[in-house]
């Protein structure tokens, strides 16, 4: 997803259950995970290349940070995993063939329909994310050169696959998906709160 969207979705999703400042740091974590440093190297942080393992391992570790942070009070640190969980669960359904085949099931389904975390598709041998061609992938970040880098690169290239923006005829779908999935992680971590641990981290009264 592009920096924008994070923030939309991310925004979209949570926005009514937290504080402003919260909302803040959240969004600052999760979208400085999209930091030039964190584009090679990282696949885990995005989905990328086929890191569903990794991916997952990574969403676990964001979700024991917040586990410990909260336990020692410091929710500065609770709220930057959570920002970091979420970008890494949006970009799921940004850089993998989740939608394609959620879709190829319910050819009717529109983008409020999807459901994302289906098992049958989480755990389906066909469910791929974009490989990352470098040295030629790069160029395909700069928006007037993608029409001369897109027909160089294999389609089960990132270039090809994501659905990272509106121009990508399901980006619906994918946004959709992504706001649903950044609210039900949010719900998990509330329903494993005390009142008092989730005021603290939400900066709210009411979580
Ligand atoms: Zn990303």
């Amino acid at each position: 997803m592009k920096k924008y969207y994070h923030r939309k979705i991310t925004t979209d999703a949570i926005q009514e259950y937290v504080g402003v400042d919260v909302m803040e740091t959240i969004i600052g974590a999760n979208i400085g995970q999209d930091a030039i440093r964190f584009q090679f190297g990282h696949d885990h942080f995005h989905y990328d290349n086929n890191s569903f393992v990794a991916g997952d391992r990574y969403c676990d570790e964001q979700r024991s940070i917040i586990r410990s942070a909260i336990a020692r009070s410091d929710a500065q640190t609770a709220r930057e995993a959570f920002g970091r969980l979420s970008h890494t669960v949006q970009d799921l359904y940004a850089h993998s063939n989740y939608v394609a085949l959620w879709r190829e099931m319910f050819p009717a389904g529109n983008p409020e329909q999807v459901e994302p975390e289906l098992r049958n598709i989480l755990a389906n041998g066909r469910l791929h994310s974009g490989k990352l061609y470098y040295p030629l992938e790069a160029l395909s970040f700069i928006e007037k050169l993608q029409p001369t880098v897109l027909p160089l690169l294999p389609r089960d290239s990132h270039a090809w696959m994501n659905l990272d923006d509106p121009s990508k005829p399901d980006f619906n779908y994918a946004y959709s998906a992504a706001v649903k999935r950044t609210r039900t992680e949010y719900a998990t971590l509330v329903s494993s709160l005390s009142q008092s641990d989730l005021k603290l981290f939400a900066g709210l009264e009411k979580g």
